[in-house]
Order: C-alpha cells, then sequence, then structure tokens
C-alpha cells in the first residue's frame, strides 16, 4: 500500500542533527548548521534524498538548510519586508489586488525554505474556518478570483479543503480559485484521487502557481502529479525566487524554464528576493538578474521566460525590472 502525504509529511526531517547524518555531514560541516533556528527545520525526505552527499554546497541544501549565515545583519533586512498587513480585510482576508482577494488558509507548509518571506508572519491561529471572509468575499460582486495561500493550502485536509472550496464554488461571482502551493514540489503524493476529485467537481476554474527554484527539485513523479491536475484542464504556473547559490546562473535557469514548458507549466514570475532578516545570503543584484533574463532571451522562446518582479512594499502590483 502507497503511504499516504500525511505519512509522508509526518517523516519530514525536523532535527538537524538526524538530517546531518543522513547527508554524511562531518563535524566541520555541522559546525556551519544553525541547531535552533527561529524559523524551523522542516525538510521532506524527498528533498533531502536530492541533496548531495558530504557538502554544503548544493543547491537543495543551500535553500532548505539553516547555516550560520542566516545570523548575519543585512543592512535594508527585515521581519516583514513586503509589508502585505496593510491590505489586511480580517485576520485572514488580504486584498492588494483588484478583483482578487488572497486567503490565508493556513500557517503550515511542507517544508520550510530560509529565504520565506512569511517566516515572520503573525498568522491567526486561534480562530478556525473562514466565515467572516466567505461573508465578505459573498458580499463584494467585483471579486472574481479568490487566491488560497498561507502557509501552504495544500497544508490543509481534503475535508477542510473540500469544504472550503464548495462555499467558495457556491459564489456566483467568484470565477477562479488560484492555489499558491510548493507542497507538490516536496510530497507530490498530496494530489491524491480524492483531491483530485474535489477540484474536478469544482464549477470556478482552478489554477494552481507551484513554486520551484530549481531543476533537480522536478523530478518525474513531481512532474507526473502535477500532470494529473493539468490534464484536468487545471492551469500550471511557476514562480521562482532569485537566489544565490541556488540558481544565479543562466544554465540552472535555462534547464528549469525548460523542463517546466517541457511539461506544460509555464515558468510564470523570477522574483527578486524579499528582504527578509536572515536571507542576506541569497541576495541577488539586480543587475545581474536582468542579464540572466537576457540570456534566457537567447535561449528560450518567449512563453518560457519568467517576468523578473520584485515586490515593493505598500505598492498594489509587483513591479517589473527590466
Ligand atoms: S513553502 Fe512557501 S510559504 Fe512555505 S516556507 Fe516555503 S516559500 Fe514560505
Amino acid at each position: 500500500m502507497k503511504a499516504s502525504w500525511r505519512d509522508i509529511l509526518q517523516n519530514n526531517f525536523r532535527n538537524w542533527e538526524k538530517l546531518a547524518d543522513f547527508l554524511e555531514l562531518d563535524s566541520v560541516q555541522r559546525n556551519h548548521l544553525v541547531p535552533n533556528p527561529r524559523f524551523a527545520l522542516n525538510v521532506p525526505m524527498r528533498l533531502a534524498k536530492k541533496m548531495a552527499k558530504r557538502s554544503l554546497d548544493c543547491p537543495l541544501f543551500k535553500q532548505f538548510l539553516p547555516t550560520v549565515q542566516e545570523l548575519a545583519n543585512s543592512v535594508n533586512f527585515i521581519d516583514d519586508p513586503v509589508q502585505d498587513a496593510q491590505f489586511r480585510c480580517t485576520s485572514k482576508l488580504l486584498q492588494k489586488y483588484e478583483g482578487r482577494v488572497l486567503l490565508v488558509c493556513t500557517s503550515a507548509c511542507a517544508m520550510h525554505c530560509r529565504y520565506c518571506f512569511r517566516q515572520n508572519y503573525d498568522y491567526e491561529v486561534e480562530r478556525k474556518g473562514f466565515e467572516p471572509e466567505i461573508a465578505m468575499i459573498k458580499a463584494d460582486a467585483t471579486l472574481h478570483e479568490v487566491i488560497l495561500s498561507g502557509g501552504d493550502p495544500l497544508s490543509l485536509s481534503n475535508r477542510a479543503l473540500k469544504e472550503l472550496i464548495d462555499q467558495l464554488d457556491a459564489i456566483p461571482h467568484i470565477k477562479r480559485i488560484r492555489f499558491h502551493t510548493r507542497f507538490p514540489i516536496g510530497i507530490p503524493e498530496r494530489i491524491d484521487q480524492e483531491f483530485v476529485d474535489i477540484l474536478d467537481q469544482c464549477r470556478a476554474q482552478v489554477w494552481f502557481v507551484v513554486h520551484s527554484n530549481h531543476p533537480d527539485e522536478l523530478d518525474e513523479d513531481v512532474l507526473g502529479h502535477l500532470d494529473i491536475l493539468r490534464k484536468k484542464g487545471i492551469v500550471i504556473l511557476n514562480q521562482a525566487v532569485l537566489l544565490q547559490g541556488v540558481n544565479d546562473d543562466s544554465e540552472t535557469l535555462y534547464q528549469l524554464c525548460r523542463k517546466l514548458s517541457d511539461h506544460g507549466i509555464l515558468p510564470y514570475y523570477l522574483h527578486q528576493l524579499d528582504r527578509v532578516n536572515g536571507a542576506g545570503h541569497f541576495e541577488v543584484g539586480e543587475s545581474q538578474g536582468k542579464q540572466l533574463i537576457e540570456q534566457l532571451n537567447e535561449r528560450l522562446p518567449g512563453y518560457a521566460i519568467p517576468k523578473y518582479v520584485r515586490e515593493i512594499a505598500g505598492k498594489k502590483n509587483k513591479t517589473g525590472i527590466s
């Protein structure tokens, strides 16, 4: 019998020593790790298995392992770089863009990415359910799209997701439900039959925006599970973050965009890093980012080139970098 996604999630690495043993790190390498980081270690087995052994210089390791570089203070890096709180309608609903709202479904994720701008987000954890949010969405006929975000919305159970989707689907002016998720990149088994059936019954269009930064994250199993959605007519886009030592070279970005496009997933955004505390070592200069996009332009068709963008705190839309 295949393990359920919940069983797989239970087996995530949350203890640094166990992960260091698994990766066969020596004592010098272990000294580079932060044993009790503010943003806890959380790494699915699938991603750990793809990391190089006995090395700190692996693009997957760098994304998920807390190292002493996180402890450095970088100028202009703060706890809440995006400052979305000003757009809150309720503790779980943000309206930043016209016609769209973002529902913060949960604080939980399948993995903890060290550069995440939401790592200090003030999540509502007391109140269960989305009653006031659903009521607000229902009352505002100018809304046509709900973005399910978090954390990661696929951390919710199928039962909770069905309840939420049914409520949104019953609102006639909601034309589209968009999932923002990185879950399938670490635990593709999350796209199980029960979940596919829930999406299948949805009247509204369903779109997925997944988050993958490096081609090694996309194995056959990950792509196969995403393909199940795509074959149901679900549009799948990818957003990546430009990260030093991970994907700051044109060949890696080329391979990422190629792999995505070859599997019918559109490379949508390449984000400039949000300046969250502890992530200074990931930043790539914008001039280098622009050069990388130019190099991609020479090798890929237009649809396979992500838009290079940054968030500016307080600004309602993303700002293109060109
Ligand atoms: S999965 Fe997304 S929300 Fe969760 S830690 Fe990673 S980047 Fe942040």
